[in-house]
């Protein structure tokens, strides 16, 4: 008979979460596994007592459904996606619609839309954020593909997601084709920069004002009442406020070598691609890759050397108050060219983003959730084609404000020899992004000196010369 509302394969915590967060809401959801006793564990279980039904087969699974048939795949993004598919084609009809909600490459979300959409089948690939407590109770929701299955996945969607102001849902329509996998690529890349950031500031706390862990978490605590209110920041404090079981910080304990999972990564490949400066992103991803060196920088740091003698001596509260105000403008720094990213990647793929949609289905549920992401949404609001966050005056006053202690912060920093990737690249891009000239025209005399590669003259653009730089030949 056919009962459920929704299918869900995947039955690991991804999966678990969100179908008992569907089934909060009222919708009766059936449970598949590739491996089918975890269903059997799932009803008798987590499941136990709710609405969740479960299938012994994907025919099963299939026949259990209303039509249009809504079937969600959170599984193991890559093979294991196209493989349920395959599976799942010859057992639906026109109009069926499934939806990946894994952390997809979106160039195989494209892929996968270009070749359902011959068999008559709708696609959706869904970006899913907020880890396991976003899935139970309310995540970041990217949904973009195939249009005509919105209306038919909109409600359960909208409802499921996490909800902000006066309860708007963190959920919306992207785009076609990949768009909805993109911006939850380009989504975990701000992740990156975003906690690339807080550890600058908190290296300069710690080695520069040499603040203890109580004084530091403080610090964060106190600057989550600021614009920097953010899930980030919240979870800094409480991990520097953490202590062991013997009664001292565990933080310091940690090996300083970190982990990734490619997202940050396919962010920074798709900002070169496309030619887009994502500087932020592309720092933090390789701070990453640089702790991760670990042995190597210990026996490195055993021969070489920074600067000798140099201790703070200026106003610590104030040198505090500057690295937040650093921390504010790198952030805004690193969302305008996540922007500018997202707006790249609409010209070349011919998707039309609703920009301020995006900000909103950040502004809560997922990890980068911040207060910051509604006066982005606002900039949108009021002006849906601005080519720049920078120049929207909510922001570029923001930085106006920050810009002092920015400069203050990464000299200090860079006096002290304390690595800054995040802090510097982003005033740099500032600097390069403000400038009416910069020193490209070198750049292209030597071009043209060694490769003639010919240049533009100020005076005539669009019409390319060549100079016979040494008058030979
Ligand atoms: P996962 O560990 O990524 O995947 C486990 C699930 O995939 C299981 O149901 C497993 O079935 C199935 N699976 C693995 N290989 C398979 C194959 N070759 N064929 C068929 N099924 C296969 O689970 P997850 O952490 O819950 O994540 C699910 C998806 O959400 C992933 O794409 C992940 O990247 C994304 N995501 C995860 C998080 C998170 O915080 N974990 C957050 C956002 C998005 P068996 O039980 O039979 O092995």
């Amino acid at each position: 008979m056919a009962e459920a509302d929704i299918a869900l394969i995947g039955l690991a915590v991804m999966g678990q979460n969100l179908i008992m967060n569907m089934n909060d809401h009222d919708f009766v959801v059936c449970a598949y596994n590739r491996t089918v006793s975890k269903v059997h564990n799932f009803l008798n279980n987590e499941a136990k007592g709710s609405k969740v039904i479960g299938a012994e087969s994907l025919e099963d699974m299939v026949s259990k459904l209303k039509k249009p048939r809504r079937i969600i795949l959170l599984v193991k993004a890559g093979q294991a996606v196209d493989d349920f598919i395959d599976k799942l084609v010859p057992l639906l009809d026109a109009g069926d619609i499934i939806i990946d909600g894994g952390n997809s490459e979106y160039r195989d979300t494209t892929r996968r839309c270009k070749s359902l959409k011959e068999k008559g089948l709708l696609f959706v690939g869904s970006g899913v954020s907020g880890g396991e407590e976003g899935a139970r109770y309310g995540p970041s929701l990217m949904p973009g593909g195939h249009k005509e299955a919105w209306p038919h996945i909109k409600d359960i969607f909208q409802s499921i997601a996490a909800k902000v102001g006066t309860g708007e849902p963190c959920c919306d329509w992207v785009g076609d084709e990949g768009a909805g996998h993109f911006v939850k690529m380009v989504h975990n890349g701000i992740e990156y920069g975003d906690m690339q950031l807080i550890c600058e500031a908190y290296h300069l706390m710690k080695d520069v004002l040499e603040m203890d862990h109580d004084e530091m978490a403080q610090a964060f605590d106190s600057w989550n009442k600021t614009e920097l209110d953010s899930f980030l920041i919240e979870i800094t404090a409480n991990i520097l406020k953490y202590r062991d079981s013997d009664g001292t910080h565990l933080l310091p304990k940690i090996r300083d070598s970190a982990g990734q999972k490619g997202t940050g990564k396919w962010t920074a490949i798709s900002a070169l691609e496309y030619g887009t400066p994502v500087t932020l992103i592309g720092e933090a991803v390789f701070a990453r890759c640089l702790s991760s060196l670990k042995d190597e920088r210990v026996e490195a740091s055993r021969s070489l050397s920074g600067p000798q003698g140099v201790k703070f001596s200026g106003d610590k509260a104030a040198f505090l108050e500057d690295i937040r105000k650093a921390l504010y403008a790198s952030k805004i720094i690193s969302y305008a060219q996540g922007f500018m990213l997202l707006r790249q990647a609409a010209k070349e793929f011919g998707w039309t983003l609703n920009y301020g949609a995006i900000a909103l289905m950040w502004r809560g549920g997922c990890i980068i959730r911040s207060v910051f992401l509604g006066k982005i949404k606002e900039a949108f609001d009021r002006d849906s084609e601005l080519q720049n966050l920078l120049l929207d005056n909510f922001f570029s006053d923001a930085v106006q404000d920050c810009q002092a202690s920015w400069r203050r912060t990464v000299s200090t920093g860079v006096q002290h020899g304390i690595p800054l990737p995040c802090f510097t690249t982003a005033l740099s891009f500032y600097d390069g992004y403000r400038h009416e000239k910069l020193p490209a025209n070198l750049l292209q005399a030597q071009r043209d000196y060694f490769g003639a590669h010919t240049y533009e003259l100020l005076s005539n653009p669009g019409h390319f010369i060549h100079t016979n730089w040494t008058g030979h030949g």
